[in-house]
């Protein structure tokens, strides 16, 4: 199979590629190199009703295809997802910024994993029966809801974009996808895997564009009843408010400001590690990265003290040399963003540990987009830094005295995606865990994923839950038969 990305890709409608109706290209970066490799369609409504209509005319067939037949063809999407895993691991870096190492261990196989997840989970679901004591009997049917809309976020493209798909086409929806513009390749590449795979033409449309020219066209299109979304709480709320009049099932998994609650009494040399990853992993882009660090005072100097030498041995650099640890930030409107983030958090009294600057590098890196992993200290719980999401390479810590205060300076947030607690003393991680607003809690751990367990947010991180039979629910409608005996 050929999966080199082409400089120019497209849309995938009915099976086949097809340039967008307008015309128009958006230019695709290589945030490592400032280089512009290929484009990317600017699609907008007129593509969107073309998928639409491809959706809808492959659904009658896709719904009645036996659950085994359905779990065939997306088994072997898995499969060759993992044949591919070079071509989709360099694309994904490419696009992204991404070290190279991260995309072969933990994005393509993981996009794997979600297929054969939702492939054998298909085989699996059932529904459930209310015996009314000899009077009658009540079944639910869950049937698939028709063509869905899948939108996912630049930070794990391939791995979240699949996360979506997946359990859709397994329930026996057809699907109008859009990746983000920002880093469109593999779900480009996707597409020829699909149809090599033999999945039918029109069941899997995937459209690329931005969020307001053609995703907002996806989610106001009144053939799409169902909308799974992953990004900003920004687009988020865009979303919900378009949806909301048109009685849409919807699915929101938005941003976060994670607290990691270190207790004196942890397990230090794995709680420095996970630390250190669960700050800056994948350049702190990652929705679950503990940004907002607690820790108890007792142990606040000597945490501190480590942090820093640590975070200063993270080597930024050539995401494709495999020593290199932090790779590059995703575009320059980021870059922008969150350099801006740490001069506000400069403005607000903060103190910069480590890190707070971009890097210049040479040779193939000269034009790319890298920043110091950077650590904060000396502000409160109210301020900008700590309230609002930065999604970079930033963290802040601050220092508590009891387990109370903890407790309210992680809950001094309008996010609540998840948390991560460290401590020895399983009453208090039990009791911890049970009054953190956050819908996902790590104990001594984190990023620890089983698939089959409920994932989303409390507060302004989201609405619903992906992951396991929770997502096979979703992209179902229950229906009650009852029979009088
Ligand atoms: P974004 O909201 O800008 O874009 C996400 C996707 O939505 C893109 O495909 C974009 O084109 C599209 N989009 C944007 N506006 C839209 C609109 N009005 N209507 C329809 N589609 C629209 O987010 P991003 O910058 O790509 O991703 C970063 C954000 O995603 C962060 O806030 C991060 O926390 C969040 N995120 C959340 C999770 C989670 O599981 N909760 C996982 C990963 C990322």
């Amino acid at each position: 199979m050929n999966l080199n990305a082409p400089f120019q890709i497209g849309n995938f409608i009915a099976g086949i590629f097809q340039p967008p109706v307008s015309g128009k290209y958006i230019d695709n970066v290589n945030p490592a190199t400032g280089e512009v490799y290929s484009q990317t369609p600017d699609s907008g409504e007129s593509d969107v009703a073309e998928a639409v209509i491809a959706a809808k005319a492959a659904f009658p067939l896709w719904s009645a295809t036996p659950a085994e037949s359905r779990f065939k063809i997306l088994n072997r999407i898995a499969e060759l997802i993992d044949e591919n895993l070079d071509a989709l691991a360099l694309a994904e870096t490419n696009d992204n910024g991404k070290p190279l190492w991260l995309s072969k261990m933990v994005d393509i196989p993981r996009a794997s994993s979600n297929f054969r997840f939702f492939a054998t989970g298909i085989m699996h679901f059932s529904t459930e029966s209310h015996s009314m004591e000899g009077r009658a009997v009540n079944y639910t049917l869950r049937q698939p809801i028709g063509v869905v809309c899948c939108i996912s976020p630049w930070n794990l493209p391939l791995y979240l974009f699949t996360w979506k798909i997946a359990p859709a086409l397994a329930a026996g929806n057809c699907v109008v996808a859009k990746p983000s513009e920002v880093t469109p390749m593999t779900a480009y590449l996707l597409s020829i895997i699909c149809s090599e795979a033999g999945l039918p033409s029109g069941v899997l449309n995937i459209l690329h564009g931005t969020g307001p020219g053609c995703g907002s066209a996806i989610v106001a299109h009144p053939e799409i009843k169902a909308i799974s979304f992953t990004g900003s709480t920004r687009a988020g709320k865009d979303i919900a408010s378009t949806v909301a009049p048109m009685f849409k099932k919807v699915s929101l998994e938005l941003g976060g400001k994670n607290p990691n609650i270190i207790f004196a009494d942890c397990d230090w040399e794995k709680m420095m590690r996970t630390t250190l990853q669960s700050s800056f992993s994948n350049q702190g882009q990652i929705c679950l990265c503990g940004s907002r660090i607690l820790v108890e005072e007792s142990i606040y100097e000597k945490f501190k003290t480590e942090f820093i030498a640590r975070t200063k041995k993270l080597t930024v650099g050539d995401p494709l040399d495999e020593k290199n640890r932090q790779g590059a930030v995703v575009s320059k409107l980021h870059f922008d963003k969150v350099l801006g983030c740490i001069e506000l958090a400069k403005e607000e009294g903060g103190t910069i540990l480590t890190g707070g600057n971009a890097i210049k590098l040479t040779g193939r890196c000269t034009n790319g987009l890298f920043i110091e992993p950077t650590i904060i200290e000396g502000l409160g719980p109210n301020c900008r830094t700590n309230m609002e999401e930065i999604f970079g390479p930033v963290v802040t810590i601050q220092p508590f005295k009891t387990e109370e205060e903890a407790l309210q300076l992680a809950n001094t947030s309008d996010y609540g995606l998840s948390a991560t607690i460290w401590t020895q003393d399983v009453s208090r991680a039990n009791r911890v865990a049970a009054k953190v607003h956050s819908g996902i809690i790590w104990v001594n751990c984190w990023l620890l994923r089983d698939l089959r367990t409920p994932f989303g947010g409390f507060k302004n991180s989201g609405v619903g839950r992906e992951g396991g039979w929770d997502a096979l629910r979703f992209f179902t409608e229950p229906k009650n038969v009852c029979i009088e005996l």
